[in-house]
C-alpha cells in the first residue's frame, strides 16, 4: 500500500515546526523516524493532511547530563541511547530497555520522542519513563510545558498532548549509584513488540530495599506504575517471599485486555512472572 497525498514540511526550528502544526489546525502529524508512523500511513490508519519532518532540527537531538537528570532532545535515534556512555553509567535500565526494541535498524531511525508520542501500551520506553517517574518537555502554540509521565499517557496510542504539541525533551532522573535493575520482557519473537514487560529498579541499603520502581508494559491500555507492589518491597526487604508477594500484588494492579495475541488473563500472568523474574535480576545486580 501507498501513503494517501500530504503536504510535506521539514522546518529548521523548533518554533517553525510548531507554527506548522498550528496552521494546520490538528490535521498535521509530526514525522519523527517513521517506524511507526509510516505504517499507519501506508494501511490508512491515518491519514494527516501534512507531515511535518522533525529530522532537521538540530537542537533536537541530543544526550546530557545537568544535576541529576539526563534529558534526550526528541529526535535522539534510539541506537545513540543504546551506546551512549551517559546512558550506559546513569540510565542502565533505558539501555537495556532500548535492547528490546525492534531491531537494529529499527532503532537507527526510531527516537525516544517518537516512541513516547506514539503511546503504544507494548513499547518499552513509555514504561521506563513511567517507572523511573521521567517528563516530557512539550512545545505549543502558547509556549513550553512539562508534563510527567503519570500525567501523559491516556489509552491506547494516545497521550494527553495536543495535536499542534511538539515534544521537544525527554527527562529522566539517573539512577542512584549502585542501583540493582532490569526489563524483563516476554514476545514471541525477538524484535517484537511484548505482549508484557517489567522495567525494574531497586536500590538497596544492607537487607532493606530503600527504593523500587516497577512498572509494566503491554498489560493494559497505559504503562502501569506499579506502586503497590514497590511498596511492599520497601516495607519488607527483597527476600524471596517478599519478592514473591510484591510479583503477586503486581498482577492485581494491571487491567490488561484480551487480544489476538494473548488473553487478559494470561497477560496478568505474565506480569506476575515477570515481575518476580525482573526483581531477582535487579537484586543480583544490585549485589554486584
Ligand atoms: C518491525 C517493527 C518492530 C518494532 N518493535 C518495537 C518494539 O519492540 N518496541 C517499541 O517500543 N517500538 C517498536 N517499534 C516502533 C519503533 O520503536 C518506533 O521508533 C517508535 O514507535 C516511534 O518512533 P519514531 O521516531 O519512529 O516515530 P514516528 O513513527 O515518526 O512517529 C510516531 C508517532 O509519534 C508522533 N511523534 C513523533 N515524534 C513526535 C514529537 N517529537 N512530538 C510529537 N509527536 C511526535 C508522530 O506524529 C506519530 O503519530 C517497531 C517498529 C517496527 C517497524
Amino acid at each position: 500500500m501507498k501513503p494517501p497525498k500530504f503536504d510535506y514540511h521539514a522546518p529548521a526550528s523548533i518554533d517553525e515546526a510548531v507554527a506548522l502544526l498550528v496552521r494546520y489546525g490538528g490535521d498535521a502529524k509530526v514525522l519523527a523516524g517513521g517506524q511507526s508512523l509510516m505504517p499507519m500511513l501506508n494501511f490508512r490508519l491515518a491519514r494527516p493532511a501534512a507531515l511535518v519532518d522533525v529530522n532537521r532540527i538540530a537542537a533536537l537531538a541530543y544526550i546530557r547530563e545537568d544535576n541529576g537528570t539526563v534529558a534526550f532532545g526528541a529526535v535522539t535515534r534510539q541506537r545513540a541511547i543504546e551506546f551512549s556512555p551517559v546512558v550506559a553509567a546513569r540510565l542502565p535500565l533505558l539501555r537495556e530497555a532500548t535492547r528490546w526494541v525492534g531491531h537494529l535498524p529499527i532503532r537507527s531511525r526510531g527516537t525516544i520522542g517518537g516512541s513516547i508520542a506514539h503511546a503504544d501500551p507494548s513499547a518499552e520506553y513509555p514504561a521506563v519513563l513511567t517507572a523511573l517517574g521521567g517528563e516530557v518537555v512539550v512545545q505549543g502554540p502558547r509556549g513550553r510545558r512539562t508534563v510527567k509521565a503519570a500525567d501523559l499517557f491516556e489509552t491506547y496510542l494516545t497521550t494527553t498532548l495536543a495535536a499542534e504539541d511538539l515534544v521537544v525533551e525527554v527527562r529522566l532522573p539517573a539512577m542512584p549509584a549502585g542501583a540493582g535493575y532490569a526489563f524483563e520482557e516476554f514476545a514471541r519473537r525477538h524484535g517484537d513488540f511484548a505482549i508484557v514487560g517489567i522495567a525494574a529498579m531497586v536500590v538497596c541499603a544492607g537487607d532493606r530495599c530503600t527504593t523500587a520502581r516497577l512498572a509494566s508494559a503491554g498489560a493494559g491500555p497505559v504503562p502501569v506504575r506499579l506502586r503497590a507492589a514497590e511498596e511492599i518491597l520497601e516495607r519488607d526487604g527483597l527476600g524471596a517471599a517478599a519478592i514473591e508477594a510484591a510479583a503477586a500484588r503486581a498482577a492485581e494492579l494491571v487491567q490488561p485486555d484480551s487480544d489476538v495475541h494473548a488473553s487478559a488473563d494470561y497477560r496478568r500472568h505474565l506480569t506476575r512472572v515477570l515481575t518476580g523474574r525482573a526483581l531477582r535480576r535487579a537484586l543480583t545486580v544490585a549485589r554486584g
